[in-house]
C-alpha cells in the first residue's frame, strides 16, 4: 500500500504547491472608475452589485489586494466644481474603507502596502485623473497631497492650461497655442516629484510625455494605457513612447477597454449604438450623462455587447506585444474597470483576473514573470518615488 500512499501524498503536495502559486499570483490594479458610479447612485461597494465591474467580493473573488481608485470628473463638470466633485469621491472611499475596517486599509506610501498585504487586506489607494481636477491651484494640489494622493494623471482628455492632451494634440494641434507643459506644469511635475507621487501619463499629449521625461527626476506611469502599434488610437501610446517609459524606469499598465486593444471594436460599437439609439437617448435623459448610458445600454442587450467583444487574447497580445519591446520589469495592469462599456470576452470584471494567468503561463511565462506584471513592477516603481 505504500506506493497508492506515495502518489497520493505528491499529488498532494503539486496541488498544495499550483494552489499556493496561484494565491501568491496576487493583482494590484491602477485605475477603477467606481468611485464616479459610488456618489453618483450612493451604492455600496462593500457588497456584492451586480451591474458593477468592481465590488469587494468580487475583488477577493480575483484575488484583487490594491486597488488604485481613480478620482475624476469629467471637463463639463470640472469647469466649475472639479475640486470640489473629487473632495465627495475621496469622501466616498474614506467611508468605504471605514465601514470596511477589519477588510481594507488605505494606503499611502510602500509600508503601509507591505502591511495591508501581509494582513491579507484589501489595499485602497487614491490616483486623481486629470489636472483639472486641482483647477489650476497649486493648494489644491496640496490638499489631494495631504488627502493621500499616489498618482496624478496630468490631464483626463481634455488639456490644462499647463499641460495638451493626447485628444488636443492629435485633433486641435492646429488651434492649440502652444504643446507639452508650461512654466506652471512643470512646476507641478517638481511638486508631485517632491512629494513622493507618481506622475501619470495616459491621457497626456506626446509632447507633454516628451516634456515630462525632461525633467522627472522619478521613475513615471500610464495607468492604464495600451499600445498604438496594436490598435492606432490617441490614447494609445507609440513604441518610442513605451521605450522612453521603460528607460526611465517606469511602467505602463495595460487598460483592458476594448476600444484600445482592438481596431475593429469602434466600428461594431456605433453600429450597436445607432441600432438601439432610442433607447440610448432615453438613458442619456434618465441618466444625465452619455457615458453612463452607453454603460447602462450595454448592460441592457448583453448578447449583443458580447458579440461585439473582442476575444480574450486581444489583451493577452497586447500584454505580451509591450513585455517583448520594453521588458518584463515594465508591464503592469490598470484595467479600466467601471471606467468603459466593454472589456474582452471573459474579462467582465475585477473577478477574473485570474484568467491572465493562465494565459501567461501557456505563452511560456514563468510564475516570477507573471508576478511581476501582475503585481511586482507596481511594488517597485511604488517603492522606487520614495527614494
Ligand atoms: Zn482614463
Amino acid at each position: 500500500m505504500l506506493r497508492p500512499f506515495l502518489i497520493a501524498f505528491v499529488l498532494h503536495i503539486s496541488f498544495s504547491c499550483l494552489a499556493q502559486q496561484a494565491d501568491d499570483i496576487y493583482f494590484i490594479d491602477t485605475h477603477n472608475d467606481v468611485l464616479s458610479k459610488q456618489v453618483k447612485s450612493g451604492v455600496d461597494i462593500s457588497v456584492s452589485q451586480p451591474g458593477l465591474d468592481f465590488d469587494l467580493p468580487k475583488a477577493t473573488k480575483g484575488n484583487l489586494r490594491a486597488q488604485m481608485f481613480s478620482i475624476w470628473c469629467d471637463e463639463v463638470l470640472g469647469k466649475e466644481q472639479a475640486f470640489k466633485h473629487a473632495t465627495k469621491e475621496i469622501d466616498s472611499l474614506q467611508s468605504f474603507i471605514k465601514r470596511n475596517q477589519e477588510h481594507v486599509a488605505f494606503v499611502t506610501n510602500s509600508k503601509e502596502l507591505k502591511k495591508a498585504l501581509r494582513h491579507k487586506k484589501f489595499a485602497a489607494l487614491i490616483g486623481v485623473e486629470g489636472g483639472h481636477m486641482i483647477e489650476e491651484r497649486m493648494d489644491y494640489l496640496d490638499s489631494f497631497i495631504n488627502r493621500g494622493m499616489k498618482y496624478l494623471t496630468l490631464t483626463w482628455n481634455n488639456s490644462t492650461t499647463w499641460a495638451t492632451s493626447a485628444r488636443d494634440e492629435t485633433f486641435k494641434k492646429d488651434s492649440l497655442s502652444r504643446l507639452g507643459l508650461n512654466e506652471m506644469g512643470k512646476q507641478i511635475v517638481a511638486r508631485l516629484n517632491e512629494a513622493k507621487v507618481m506622475i501619470d501619463v495616459s491621457h497626456a499629449g506626446e509632447k507633454t510625455v516628451e516634456d515630462v521625461l525632461a525633467i522627472t527626476t522619478k521613475p513615471i506611469i500610464a495607468s492604464h494605457s495600451c499600445a498604438y502599434a496594436i490598435s492606432p488610437h490617441p490614447r494609445n501610446l507609440k513604441d518610442y513612447q513605451l521605450k522612453a517609459i521603460a528607460a526611465n524606469g517606469g511602467v505602463v499598465f495595460v487598460n483592458f477597454y476594448s476600444e484600445f486593444l482592438d481596431s475593429t471594436y469602434l466600428g461594431k460599437k456605433n453600429l450597436f449604438l445607432a441600432t438601439h439609439k432610442a433607447t440610448l437617448d432615453s438613458l442619456t435623459t434618465q441618466l444625465g450623462d452619455p457615458f453612463f448610458a452607453t454603460i447602462q445600454l450595454y448592460k441592457l442587450f448583453p448578447a449583443e455587447a458580447e458579440a461585439v467583444k473582442p476575444p480574450l487574447q486581444a489583451l493577452i497580445h497586447n500584454i505580451d506585444y509591450m513585455v517583448k519591446l520594453i521588458g518584463i520589469d515594465h508591464v503592469g495592469i490598470g484595467a479600466d474597470f467601471d471606467g468603459a462599456e466593454s472589456f474582452p470576452q471573459q474579462m467582465n470584471d475585477v473577478s477574473n483576473y485570474p484568467l491572465l494567468i493562465d494565459e501567461l503561463r501557456k505563452l511560456g511565462y514563468s510564475t516570477e514573470q507573471i508576478k511581476k506584471i501582475c503585481h511586482g513592477n507596481f511594488l517597485r516603481v511604488f517603492a522606487a518615488i520614495e527614494k
